[in-house]
């Protein structure tokens, strides 16, 4: 096989020493088969002209020729923009800029003809396009056709980096005049037997398709592979589980859970939270390994669901212990748990990484001989140097980036794996869970304790400040709690800094009078800590933050959620967010501040919230508005890969085949089950490979998942 694919980015013309740094650091583009994967997210149809009189709705990028009739400068500092009207002869439509305002004035002229390439938005009935790309228009060349759009941060773009850059690279590579053959990705069997474009011709038609029929073919090929090693990953986990692991049985309900339940829980269970246990229940005792996803909407009560099943473990002479992803959310599941333990003669620990060394000794020692019932903490707990006497259920609250091989660590803890629990507030929809989990159960909590106040979430444009902030000072009257969140901007950290550090101060000036707290991405994990410490305990009345107060803090007394740049968030983050209100008995809201100008399409996904408070429409409805490969990484989805052409919500055919070709595969070389000797118990439809297949396949598997096995990576 060739190296030329691992070859150093660097040395491909047109890269160079210092763009193959920014190429790596940037865009994860390290070598030349990184650059061949590194597809367009999108294409853009430059074989056709379009007429504004064909504008209508919500469109796609489109070009159009015409001429520039007016430049006029509007707005001062900040404001300033630069609108020009544009006509095609028989309408007209605007152009807008709001940076570089002079330099496009002189750069364009009027009357001249020019090919206007961009989004139209609609805006009461005239459509405009922010800058948009501008051509001179030359009759006698023909049309582009289909070509790529790269993704480039605005930190490439500010140095000069645009899509065409890459499309050149690319080319650059394909005229290579050492480039190989493509070495093949899915074993040939499969891709016979399901008729797939062969590779290097897939590639070239990603970049460059030759019209949509091809695009449509290459994609297909490209997200079969993904969507078929990635079952392959996941199949080769559940089945080492499901033929392996035997699970400990938990034979006896017994008294720490009856006593808990009879005499001590401090209220009546619902429904959903007693079928869930009994899920929890009947997998627990039949000697099967619990490997259980429990999904419940932020507030539905899953602490308890997680306490009562280790009570179910401790019971039986097991421990239990519960992870969580952060110190904060660790020690709030602490606080809690130690006390609720505490009715029935438990002992409950906390471990972190600034647990100190004598503690540190205290809980080593009574994990060993048993002292300890339930422990909990942060992943330092299942870090190889935490021993347990006797470990039963392991219960991980808000996975992130949690997957199956991390899950795989925490079963060869102890002799016989313990059971899992994953809990999270992010709605997968069930088929989908299942699909992509593959070895995970699924359990839902789909009902809310009673008596809880709705939140009253409303749209407020920044003209409406002033509304806004007499909302938050009745409330800080009234002895409330207030959170302000800012948009997390990835490819603009300064940005994104200024913008919380400037709402930090309006807000301390705004009111003087009560002690105001900031968390952002910037600031080290101890001072973060201490940050959101001061408005957990309520020394600090308002919070002002970056998007890391999402995961679950409990701050029942808070009432007021403003959301800056709401329309900067996907659906399911800003329910999160907005879960975060509404823990007390008191009335709240939920505030989300957009600009004045927002697309009709983005009024259309922020009215979803106001309408709804159900985290399952509202997943559902993100998921078809974006993708989910979309959403803010896959982190939404709570999954532990990354899908770069595949979409989970709209290629559910595609995944079931993908998952068929797997299950065969397997079938024929359990070989291929993570680290397990040959064996042939599974009957079911074979897919035989060449020798020289099966080593593509593990080639592969290597490549795309072994970094899934960094602890690092887990958050
Ligand atoms: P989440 O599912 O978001 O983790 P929690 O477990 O933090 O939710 O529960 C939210 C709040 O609801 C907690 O204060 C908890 O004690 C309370 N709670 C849980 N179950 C019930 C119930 N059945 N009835 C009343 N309150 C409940
Ligand atoms: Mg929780």
């Amino acid at each position: 096989m060739s190296d030329f694919f691992s070859t150093d980015i660097k040395f491909l013309k047109g890269v160079g020493e210092n763009r193959g740094k920014v190429l790596g650091k940037e865009l994860d583009i390290h070598t030349f088969r990184d650059l061949l994967y590194y597809f367009p997210f999108r294409h853009v149809d430059r074989s056709k002209f379009y007429k504004i009189s064909e504008l209508n709705g919500e469109m796609p990028f489109v070009q159009i020729v015409g001429r520039f009739v007016n430049f006029q400068i509007e707005g001062e500092g900040a404001k300033r923009r630069l609108h020009g009207v544009f006509s095609d002869g028989s309408r007209m439509m605007e152009c807008v800029w709001f940076s570089k305002v002079d330099a496009m004035k002189d750069a364009y002229k009027l009357g001249v003809d020019y090919v206007i390439f961009g989004k139209p938005q609609q805006f009461r009935s005239v459509y405009s396009i922010s800058h948009p790309e501008v051509s001179a228009y030359d009759p006698s060349k023909p049309p582009m056709g289909f070509m790529g759009v790269y993704t480039i941060p605005e930190t490439l773009r500010k140095r000069g980096y645009a899509s065409r850059l890459i499309a050149t690279l690319v080319k650059n590579l394909f005229e290579n005049s050492r480039f190989p053959e493509i070495p093949s990705v899915i074993p040939e069997e499969v891709r016979e037997r399901y008729n797939l474009m062969p590779l290097k011709e897939a590639i070239l038609q990603m970049h460059t398709p030759e019209n949509a029929a091809a695009l449509n073919k290459a994609r297909e090929r490209m997200k079969f592979e993904e969507l078929f090693y990635l079952q392959l990953h996941i199949l080769r986990f559940s089945r080492e589980r499901g033929r392996v692991i035997r699970g400990l049985v938990f034979s006896k309900i017994g008294k720490y859970f009856n006593d808990y339940y009879f005499n001590c829980i401090p209220f009546e269970l619902t429904g959903a939270q007693k079928r869930v246990l009994k899920e929890i229940r009947a997998d627990m005792r039949t000697g099967r390994q619990m490997n259980r996803l429990l999904q419940g909407d932020v507030g539905s009560g899953k602490t308890m669901v997680g306490f009562m099943s280790m009570l179910m473990a401790v019971d039986n002479d097991f421990q239990g212990a519960l992870m969580a992803p952060t110190e904060i959310l660790a020690t709030q599941h602490y606080e809690t748990i130690s006390e609720w333990g505490a009715k029935i003669g438990l002992r409950v620990e906390l471990l972190t990484g600034s647990t100190r060394a004598k503690k540190r000794r205290e809980i080593d020692e009574g994990l060993r001989n048993g002292d300890i019932h339930i422990l909990v903490g942060t992943h330092a707990l299942i870090e190889d140097n935490v021993v347990f006497k006797n470990l039963g259920l392991v219960v991980i609250d808000e996975q992130h980036r949690f997957g199956v091989a991390q899950r795989a660590k925490m079963w060869k803890k102890a002799a016989i794996a313990p059971h899992v629990l994953v809990m999270t507030a992010t709605p997968i929809p069930r088929t989908l869970a299942m699909t992509v989990y593959g070895d995970l159960d699924v359990s839902v909590i789909d009902e809310l304790p009673p008596g809880r106040k709705p939140i009253e979430t409303i749209m407020r444009f920044d003209e409406n400040r002033m509304e806004v902030n007499r909302l938050i000072a009745r409330e800080l009257v009234a002895g409330r709690q207030i959170y302000i969140v800012y948009p997390l901007i990835k490819e603009n950290e300064k940005l994104d800094l200024k913008s919380v550090e400037e709402g930090f101060e309006r807000i301390m000036s705004l009111f003087p009078d009560v002690k105001v707290c900031c968390v952002h991405g910037k600031m080290k994990p101890d001072e973060k800590d201490r940050q959101m410490e001061k408005f957990v305990s309520g020394e600090a009345r308002i919070l002002v933050a970056t998007t890391v107060i999402e995961v679950g803090v409990n701050v029942p007394n808070a009432s007021v959620m403003v959301i800056e740049n709401a329309e900067r968030f996907g659906l399911s983050q800003l329910h999160q967010l907005r879960g975060r209100v509404g823990r007390g008995s008191d009335k709240s809201y939920c505030i989300l501040m957009t600009k004045f100008k927002i697309g009709a399409d983005t009024k259309k996904r922020l009215s979803i919230m106001t309408e709804t408070t159900d985290g399952f429409l509202i997943s559902e409805a993100d998921m078809k508005l974006r993708g989910p490969g979309d959403m803010e990484g896959t982190q939404q989805s709570g999954l532990a890969f990354d899908l770069k052409v595949a979409s989970l919500s709209t290629d559910g055919q595609i995944l079931n085949i993908a998952r068929e070709a797997a299950d065969m595969v397997l079938n024929a070389h359990p070989e291929l089950v993570a680290g397990r000797p040959s064996d042939t118990d599974k009957t079911g439809e074979k897919l035989p490979l060449s020798p020289t297949s099966i080593e593509i396949v593990r080639r592969e598997l290597h490549i795309r998942f072994a970094r899934t096995v960094d602890w690092s990576q887990i958050s």
